[in-house]
């Protein structure tokens, strides 16, 4: 029990630090309400900003995700999973899935999940909700165009999530998904070995990682897997979408 304790204390510390040093207090004050959980299915444990952030699990199940991309990188992010017999999840940007259509059709044929990142990138404080709507679902229409599926699962720019918009993104049908652990891969200071690091020493069950495989090369970020899904394999891990841990967790 103190280990689970211990692992949602870390779990917490990003979101929280990332929205109370963001948006400021507005989140802190109004983002309290839990997300209902139905009966019978896994109860995301989100933190207080309505955004899943992690899944309660005994299981050793991990969910990698990938921002930014597709880009150069994200052949060799697909490969690596296959290499340990994984899944990954990625949340793409509209603006690069249209670079980069042959890579969406390569995610989804490798049974990988494609999340919504919005079209351009633009963080939410800057979008009004209308626009907001409208990145998304110009992103959905290419990932579309380009796979004949629609994401269910939507991640805010720059983790800026105000809670309104988190209800409207919400209402719109998506899962809105947030991390547990940050390598913080996209930095220029990031080392491949500083990036796996990082990851073996904060994961826990039912851990959802935050790396990037666009919108450029990422050599830290395929150097850290290449060091750390065989050592997480090796304890036991198991790699899964994020809509494969949301179905797998338990209250
Ligand atoms: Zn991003």
């Amino acid at each position: 029990m103190s280990f689970r304790r211990a692992s949602m204390r870390r779990a917490l510390a990003l979101p929280l630090a990332l929205a109370l040093g963001v948006v400021g207090v507005a989140v802190a004050v109004e983002g309290r309400a839990p997300v209902p959980a139905a009966a019978g299915t896994a109860r995301p444990a989100s933190a207080p900003d309505g955004v899943v952030h992690f899944v309660r699990t005994d299981e050793r199940l991990v969910a990698f995700t990938f921002d930014d991309g597709p880009g150069p990188a994200t052949a060799a992010v697909v490969d690596r999973f296959r290499a340990v017999g994984g899944r990954a999840t990625f949340f793409v940007l509209g603006l690069q899935a249209e670079r980069y259509p042959g890579l969406l059709a390569r995610i989804a044929e490798a049974g990988d999940e494609i999340g919504n990142h919005t079209y351009s990138h633009t963080w939410a404080s800057r979008l009004s909700a209308a626009q907001l709507a409208s990145e998304i679902a110009r992103t959905d229409e290419v990932v579309r165009r380009a796979t004949g599926l629609s994401p269910r699962l939507f991640r805010f720019p720059g983790f800026i999530s105000p809670p309104g918009l988190v209800k409207r993104v919400q209402a719109m049908g998506y899962t809105v998904v947030g991390g547990s652990v940050d390598p913080r891969d996209w930095t220029r200071a990031a080392t491949a070995a500083g990036v796996a690091r990082h990851v073996l020493d904060h994961v826990f069950p039912g851990a959802i990682v935050v790396m990037h495989d666009g919108p450029d090369a990422r050599e830290a970020t395929l150097g850290a897997l290449a060091i750390a899904l065989p050592e997480l394999r090796a304890r036991g891990y198991r790699f899964v979408t994020v809509s494969e841990l949301l179905r797998e967790g338990s209250p």
